[in-house]
C-alpha cells in the first residue's frame, strides 16, 4: 500500500513507520518531498491488510492510504493460461474456451408436467443445463415462493431422465445440504450476493456455485463475494452477470455486457451471462444474448416457458420454446465467429 502524509512532523512519520514495522514481514520505504512524504509498504500481511489500512488512515499527519493489491487474491487472475474450468457433471464443463454452456428452463418450477414439457424443449433445442427455481426470492410478499423440496425432487428426476445437469437457487445456509443433494449447481441469487453466511455455507460444499451479481454491486464487490466461497475451499465458482439497477426506464435492469470482458481481465473464474433478468422483456432478449456471447461469456442463462401467460414468475421475460431454439442456433454461430476472431490474435 501507499501512505501519503502532508505537512507531517518527523515524529508523526516515525510513528507511522513504527506501526508498519509492527506487522511481521512489512518494511516501510520512505520518500520525502517538500510538502508530501510518501511511504511505500510492500509485503504480505495475511488478511490483516484492511485493519492496517484503516488504522493508518486515522493516524495524525496521514492524508491518504491507497491499497495497491486487491482484496480478492484467490479470485484474481494471475496468468492468462490458468483459468478455471468448472465441471458441472453429465459431461458439461464451463470456462476457458469450453463450448458455450446454455442454462435454460422456467423461472419457477410449477409442476412436474410444466417442468418436463419445458425441459424436453430445452434439451431438444440444444440447451445444456436445466434450470428451475424451487425456492424463490420475491421482492413483494404474497407472491409464489416456489414448491420447495417437492420442486427440487422434480428437477432432480427430470435432470436424470434427460441426462442434464441442473441448477437451482439456494436461499438459506441451512438448505445448502438439501439443495446440494438434489441439484448439480447451487445458485446464489442477486439479492443474496452479500449474504456472507450463505457464501460460507456454499463454500463448505464442493458443488459448483453460480454466484449472481447483486443489483447494486460493483465488480469488485462480486469478486469479494466469490472470494468468501473460494476461501472456504470450494474452487467451483461461476460468476453471473444478470444486470444491475441504473436509471434505465424500459428494461428491467441494465444488462452488463461490458463487465464480461472486464471480469475476464480481473479473474480466472468463468462468466455466465443472464440477459433474461438483465433485460426483462422477451422480445429484446435474443439480441442481448447474442451480444453476451460475442463479448466472451462462457455460459448463457435464459428463462424459457411454454405458456408464459400462465407462468407464476417472470413470464414476460421467458422465451417461448421456438424462440429459444432459434436463439441457440444463432448463439452457436456467434460462438464459432468469436472463436475465429480469437484465433486471429494467436
Ligand atoms: C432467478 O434466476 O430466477 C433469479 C431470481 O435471479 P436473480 O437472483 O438474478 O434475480
Ligand atoms: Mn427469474
Amino acid at each position: 500500500m501507499i501512505v501519503k502524509l502532508a505537512g507531517a512532523s518527523e515524529a508523526q512519520i516515525q510513528t507511522v513507520c513504527d506501526r508498519i514495522t509492527q506487522e511481521p514481514g512489512l518494511t516501510p520505504h520512505i520518500e520525502r518531498g517538500v510538502a508530501l512524504t510518501v511511504i511505500a509498504v510492500i509485503g504480505n500481511v495475511n488478511g490483516r491488510c484492511q485493519i492496517l489500512l484503516d488504522q493508518l488512515q486515522s493516524m495524525p499527519g496521514v492524508t491518504e492510504v491507497q491499497r495497491i493489491g486487491k482484496p480478492y487474491q484467490l479470485a484474481a487472475l494471475k496468468d492468462d493460461r490458468l483459468r478455471t474450468v468448472v465441471d458441472v457433471g453429465n459431461g458439461v464443463r464451463i470456462g476457458n474456451g469450453e463450448p458455450l454452456a446454455i442454462v435454460a428452463g422456467p423461472c419457477s418450477i410449477e409442476s412436474e408436467v410444466q417442468l418436463r414439457t419445458i425441459a424436453q424443449a430445452v434439451r431438444a433445442a440444444g440447451g445444456t443445463i436445466l434450470r428451475g427455481g424451487a425456492y424463490k426470492p420475491r421482492t413483494a410478499p404474497r407472491c409464489f415462493e416456489g414448491l420447495g423440496e417437492d420442486g427440487l425432487k422434480m428437477l432432480r428426476d427430470i435432470g436424470v431422465e434427460l441426462d442434464m445437469p441442473t441448477q437451482t437457487e439456494v436461499m438459506r445456509p441451512d438448505l445448502v445440504e438439501l439443495v446440494a443433494e438434489h441439484a448439480s449447481i447451487l445458485q446464489v441469487g442477486a439479492r443474496n450476493m452479500q449474504n456472507f453466511d450463505l457464501l460460507k455455507a456454499v463454500g463448505d460444499v464442493r458443488k459448483p456455485v453460480v454466484l449472481k451479481r447483486g443489483l447494486a454491486a460493483t465488480i469488485d464487490d462480486l469478486l469479494c463475494a466469490a472470494e468468501h466461497i473460494l476461501d472456504r475451499g470450494n474452487p467451483n465458482v461461476i460468476l453471473c452477470e444478470r444486470g444491475i439497477k441504473t436509471f434505465e426506464d424500459h428494461t428491467r435492469n441494465t444488462a452488463t455486457i461490458a463487465s464480461i470482458p472486464a471480469i475476464h481481465g480481473l479473474s480466472h473464474l468463468p462468466v455466465m451471462f443472464d440477459p433474461s433478468h438483465g433485460v426483462g422483456k422477451r422480445q429484446w432478449i435474443p439480441d442481448v444474448a447474442i451480444a453476451g456471447v460475442a463479448a466472451g461469456a462462457d455460459s448463457l442463462h435464459l428463462e424459457v416457458h411454454h405458456q408464459p401467460e400462465k407462468a407464476l414468475s417472470d413470464g414476460p421475460q421467458s422465451l417461448l420454446p421456438d424462440q429459444f431454439a432459434l436463439l441457440v442456433q444463432q448463439m452457436r454461430i456467434i460462438e464459432e465467429a468469436r472463436n475465429q476472431c480469437l484465433a486471429l490474435h494467436m
